[in-house]
């Protein structure tokens, strides 16, 4: 598995105590499974890579710790495993005590810090959907606070952790998968200034470059994005999907999800959702008035020129690996 390859993708790593929900996380991101389903999921003890990279855009593993593993057991490599990774994610369950999990926290930041000061150390307070509104902004001030009370204590000032309150019932941990993501994406600004010029000039009110399979946003114009839009948006490349899988396939070969693969559904609301396909992982979904959709030459013709921009950007990308590649393997 230390292939050049292998070794080039961005590398997340999701960590936490047992039971903290992560196998649940990695499931209803990656694999579909529906939230209830997780209640019957066995617990994680050992570390699972779990590579998704054929599947999606983002290429990256999920490596899923058991909750007991003793950093100071010699077999531990922390050198091979947080070295080459570029997100760590740490999941606390906020529906049960959590000093245990920050004292963790505290012990496998301070130790990937060492290894690899590039890291972004992301903390996902999770199951709040068993919280009320105020308990849950209450229980993110108390973490926030006592994880960066310990790293003071320690002279680790100079670490940053970002928190996200997370849930697998709602959209919320596809939202906070998707800025994890994104911190990942060196073409991040390129791509949201593509987005900026395709929707001024199309009438479109907002738009999200989508990874289909794991319905991550890996960007977005730069005008706010409300769950409300992102959440009509996952529900479009469902529908898309499902009645792809179900009418679209020729002699029941293929993928649900091709060239062809695009869609209008009209709400109530003089409302458009639009969803196109950009290429083998991704779709641009926007929303747009109704009157805005007259115009829909304009609209196709501006987005022959946005996907063509995207392939460039990403050919650079695939070019720079090529060579990386070929220099550590001359
Ligand atoms: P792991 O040991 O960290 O991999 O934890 P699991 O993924 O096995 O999850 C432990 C339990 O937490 C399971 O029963 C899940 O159904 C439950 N769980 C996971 N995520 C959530 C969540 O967002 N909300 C709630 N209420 N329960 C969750």
């Amino acid at each position: 598995d230390r292939s050049p390859s292998a070794e080039s993708k961005p590398r997340i790593l999701l960590m936490g105590l047992r039971r903290s929900g992560k196998s649940s996380i990695q499931k209803v991101v990656f694999h579909k499974m529906s939230p209830n389903e997780t209640l019957f999921l066995e617990s994680t003890n050992k570390i699972v890579k779990d590579d998704i990279s054929n599947s999606s855009f983002v290429q990256f593993q999920i490596w899923d710790f058991p909750g007991q593993i003793d950093f100071f057991d010699p077999t531990f490599d922390s050198e091979m495993i947080f070295g080459g990774c570029g997100a760590l994610i740490f999941v606390i369950d906020a529906q049960d005590d959590y000093m245990e999990a920050l004292a963790k926290l505290h012990m496998t930041v301070s130790r990937a810090y060492k290894v690899n000061p590039n890291i972004k150390f992301e903390v996902f307070i999770h199951k709040v959907d068993g919280l009320s509104d105020d308990h849950k902004i209450e229980t993110q001030r108390d973490i926030h606070q006592r994880a960066n009370d310990d790293l003071a204590d320690a002279g680790l000032e100079a670490i940053h952790l970002s928190f996200y309150l997370t849930s697998i019932y709602d959209h919320s941990i596809f939202e906070a998968f998707s800025k994890v993501v994104q911190k990942l994406i060196p073409q991040l600004p390129t791509l949201e200034n593509l987005l900026n010029i395709l929707i001024s000039n199309s009438g479109i009110e907002k738009a999200f470059l989508f990874d289909v399979v794991s319905k991550i946003y890996i960007a977005t114009d730069s005008s706010p994005v409300d769950m409300q839009s992102y959440e009509l948006c996952c529900d479009m490349i469902d529908v898309v999907i499902d009645v792809s899988c179900i009418y679209g396939l020729k002699d029941g070969e293929g993928s649900c999800y091709d060239k062809e693969s695009s869609s209008i559904i009209k709400l109530n609301n003089a409302t458009i959702l639009y969803l196109r396909e950009v290429n083998r992982f991704l779709a641009l979904v926007c929303i747009l008035r109704e009157d805005n959709f007259d115009r829909q030459g304009i609209i196709d013709y501006n987005f022959h020129c946005f996907r063509q921009a995207i392939q460039e950007v990403f050919e650079v990308r695939f070019k720079a690996q090529n060579l990386g590649a070929n220099l550590q393997s001359s």
